[in-house]
């Protein structure tokens, strides 16, 4: 089966939704979306959303704290795009009815780890959900938006799949759509079209502990990178210091652990080691409000020093009442846990949280294809550097969904676009997998591997390890793939290897440490001239 629209957007989360609404008003848009259309990592933000709004708050101010975070390698003219273009996106997010927390007639204003000043502007603790569910409602209003659920993004279609061309080829220049899995009926979909935005999100279920739900298996890394197109500083995964340590199997999870948000640390909140000593003032004059990676590495340093699994987050001196209404979800979440964090420190543990890499955009949303933007965690805009400032990613997300929308507007205006015949999905053929099982303990490999070698402290054995770890499960996973026909669990466990994969090359290609990328064998920084971002192409299409 084959469909054509005008722009197809990949994933509904924060980025894929707002540029939605906003190529709608110019062109007909199909969005597809791996599950339903609200789940995403943006549905479970909680902190908020940064950006400049307080009158004794500054752009410099938001500029200087995001390039601090970003350790030297932030792209600053990025950042100061997207801090000047902060409040008008915010106010689009208002304007269809997002209702973000207020103190009166203001808006409250909340301080996370990293910002100089109060700028997060968040609903309670549950600022994603409530973005989410503005942006589907306004979404649902337009007739030229047509969703796909459960349709899950297998491939871009390039020159690659001209019939013919196959193996003239080694170099992809356009992309005209991708093809898609549909799930409820188990058929793949080509769906063609003049620009494609990938909003495909994070990556955090490449390993073993993630405050990120199912779908962020990297589909969109994996996806661009098997296209060719440029990927960078894939070895910048941001881990939370605090998500919520349970002895429950991840099963019970939902397959992640629940965060407990940066803004309790910014609210008061105190890190203590089981026998309830403090310990952060040993590593940051800033203490619990450092950057996540000091934070993170603090708590892992603790842990393997005192083989201990978890340390505690103390809100019990502060207001009850202030507790229960700033943080409604994480007491309730907590409560069901048998914890009362109004009266008992709250067990906590790292999880990968945040992939600071991705795919290479110009300021546009511009890949390094013609006719393939994209916009949000699956992105490198330049923004994040090294280190993502906290609530700095859905405000990226926002902006860089609205210009993608602006330079597809350009795109479809100005330029002649002939989308050539492309091949039909083939799996003729191909069996029908029945040994799921042998997926899901190479899914467990890759996770463990990742988190054990290659996670917030690395060296040079580790990853060697880890490479050829990841390598015999690529060969394996590439045969498989071949011979058989298509279903959600390989097409995710495809690219969780291929994210790996990604993560291990520019981790090895990083001689130094920095920002969240920490190795032992480099445990330095490169003086200034030598920074640089790690870019990759895969030339092997
Ligand atoms: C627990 C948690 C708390 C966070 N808190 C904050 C915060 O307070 N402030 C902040 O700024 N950031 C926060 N972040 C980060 C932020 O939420 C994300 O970076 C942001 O939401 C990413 O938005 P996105 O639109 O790029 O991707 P997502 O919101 O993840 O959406 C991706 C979409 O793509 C779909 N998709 C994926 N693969 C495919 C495929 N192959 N085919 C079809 N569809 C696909 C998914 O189903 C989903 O709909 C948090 C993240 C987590 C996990």
């Amino acid at each position: 089966m084959s469909l054509k629209t005008d722009v197809l957007i990949i994933g509904s989360g924060i980025a894929g939704l707002f540029a939605a609404l906003k190529v709608s008003e110019y062109a007909d848009v199909i969005l597809v979306t791996k599950k339903n259309k609200a789940e995403s990592n943006t549905n479970y933000a909680q902190g908020g959303i940064a950006s400049v709004i307080d009158p004794n708050d500054s752009f410099e101010k938001h500029v200087e704290d995001t390039l601090i975070a970003g350790a030297g390698l932030c792209d600053r003219e990025a950042v100061e795009s997207m801090v000047k273009e902060g409040p008008d996106r915010i106010k689009d997010l208002i304007d269809i009815g997002t209702m973000f927390t207020r103190k009166g007639n203001e808006f409250d204003l909340a301080k996370e780890g990293g910002h100089s000043m109060s700028r997060i502007l968040h609903a309670k603790d549950l600022t994603g959900q409530e973005i989410e569910r503005a942006l589907i409602h306004s979404v649902e209003q337009k007739v030229n938006i047509k969703i796909f659920e459960n349709a899950i993004a297998i491939d871009l279609l390039t020159e690659h799949n001209i019939p013919g061309k196959l193996k003239s080829l080694n170099e992809n220049m356009n992309c005209w759509g991708a093809y898609i899995l549909d799930t409820s009926k188990n058929e793949v979909v080509k769906i063609i079209a003049k620009a494609t935005i990938l909003a495909t999100g994070g990556l955090g279920q490449v390993y073993l502990h993630t405050t990120n739900p199912l779908i962020a298996t990297g589909d969109g890394f994996a996806m661009a990178y098997r296209a060719g197109v440029e990927i960078g500083n894939m070895e910048f995964i941001q881990f939370h210091p605090t998500s919520f340590y349970s002895t429950k199997s991840r099963s019970e999870y939902d397959g992640h652990s629940f965060l407990i948000s940066e803004a309790v640390r910014g609210f008061g909140g105190l890190l203590r080691t089981k026998d309830g000593g403090l310990f952060m003032h040993n590593y940051d004059a800033r203490k619990e409000l450092a950057p996540r990676d000091i934070v993170a590495r603090a708590i892992d340093n603790e842990l393997k020093k005192r083989g201990e699994d978890f340390v505690y987050l103390d809100l019990t001196h502060k207001n009850s009442q202030e507790i229960i209404d700033h943080f409604p979800n994480i007491y309730q979440t907590c409560l069901i846990n048998n914890i009362d964090i109004t009266k008992e420190f709250i067990p906590v543990v790292p999880a990968a949280h945040y992939a600071c890499g991705g795919i290479v955009v110009d300021l546009n949303g511009q890949s390094s294809l013609t006719g393939l933007y994209a916009s949000g965690e699956v992105t490198m805009t330049g923004v994040h550097g090294a280190n993502r400032l906290a609530s700095n990613s859905l405000l990226e997300a926002l902006v860089y969904a609205y210009r993608c929308s602006n330079s597809i507007k350009e795109f479809l205006k100005y330029s002649e676009i002939l989308i050539p015949e492309l091949l039909d999905w083939d799996d003729s053929g191909v069996l029908t997998y029945d040994e799921r099982v042998l997926i899901t303990h190479s899914i467990n490999e890759v996770k463990q591997t990742m988190w054990d070698y290659v996670g917030i402290v690395r060296s040079n054995i580790r990853l060697e390890r880890a490479e050829r770890r990841i390598h015999n499960i690529f060969r394996e996973t590439e045969d498989l793939y071949k011979k058989t026909n298509v279903f959600q669990e390989i097409l995710e466990l495809r690219n969780i290897v291929t994210c790996s994969h990604t993560i291990i090359k520019s981790a090895k290609l990083r001689k130094e440490s920095r920002g969240l990328h920490y190795t032992i064998d480099y445990p330095n920084t490169l003086p200034s001239e030598k920074i640089q971002n790690t870019i990759l192409k895969n030339k092997n299409i």
